[in-house]
């Protein structure tokens, strides 16, 4: 198994070293494990979900020392979790550019000024159209996939993390992502964490990765750990998904090179 969606205390809201999560990777016979913590952002933007860009220093050196440790027992793959916010991309594209990673996932957390995957912030859905909060979502999703920067797109329906529902369906809009997914050749994860999220589900949901099955989209695993006793939870339940929507392949990079492993 691999797991490549893995966060560090540096974010500020997770527990835990790169070093704790290869143990725990380790424990569980991980094959490969891949660090994503949370991108810097320029001017301060959100400083309590990220690391500063003066710590990305640390992050590297906590990656460069557990391969050195560890190397020999699992293959570890250097990544990040990429913001999608539209007027900061030129910072992201270069940050990425400069980064020297292995894949890079890139995940829509803001609309706007909004934080819809923050429970602090959960309390503006009362009052909005959910309809019209998910048609936001989708279309930065949208553009996400075609500015062509990133490798995996995260979470790809997190936008119901909370448990709100659409009425409309955006099985269109949906298919339009999903083909440019496959155009621009990145690869959707199946992430666990919604598991434990208000939603209980995975991401995406079935509906979704029925469509990724018919237009063949790679698919990649992630826990989105925030411990490091999380890493691979839930993946006996993406494991099966992974059989019935992916052929039983799972993406993993090096040098920002996709290639496919069968579990
Ligand atoms: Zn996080
Ligand atoms: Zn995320």
């Amino acid at each position: 198994m691999v797991d490549y969606h893995t966060h560090t205390k540096l974010c500020r809201h997770a527990k835990g070293e790169i070093r704790d999560y290869i143990l725990n990777a380790i424990a569980k016979n991980f094959k490969e494990i891949g660090v994503s913590d949370h991108m810097p952002l320029p001017d301060g933007f959100d400083p309590e979900h990220r690391m500063s860009v003066e710590e990305f220093k640390i992050y590297k050196q906590w990656y460069d020392s557990v391969v050195e440790e560890f190397g020999d027992k699992i293959r570890i793959k250097f990544g990040i979790e990429a913001e999608f916010i539209e007027e900061k991309i030129d910072f992201v594209r270069d940050f990425i550019l400069n980064g020297e990673f292995d894949y890079v996932i890139g995940s829509l957390h803001f609309i706007g000024d909004w934080n819809i995957a923050s429970h602090k912030e959960a309390w503006r859905w009362d009052g909005v159209d959910v309809n019209e909060v998910y048609e936001s979502y989708y279309k930065a999703v949208k553009k996400l996939v075609s500015s062509g920067i990133f490798d995996i797109v995260g979470h790809f329906d997190m936008i119901k993390k909370f448990g709100h529902r659409s009425d409309k369906n955006f099985e269109g809009l949906i298919r339009e992502i999903l083909r440019l997914v496959k155009e621009y050749g990145l690869c959707v994860e199946i992430n666990t964490s919604g598991l434990w999220h208000k939603v209980g589900e995975v991401y995406p949901s079935v509906e979704v990765l029925e469509i990724v099955r018919e237009y063949k989209v790679p698919l990649t695993l992630g826990s989105d750990a925030h411990n490091p006793d999380d890493v691979g939870r839930g993946f006996e339940i993406a494991y099966e998904l992974i059989q019935t929507y992916g052929d039983g392949r799972v993406s993993v990079f090096e040098g920002r090179e996709r290639k496919e492993i069968k579990l």
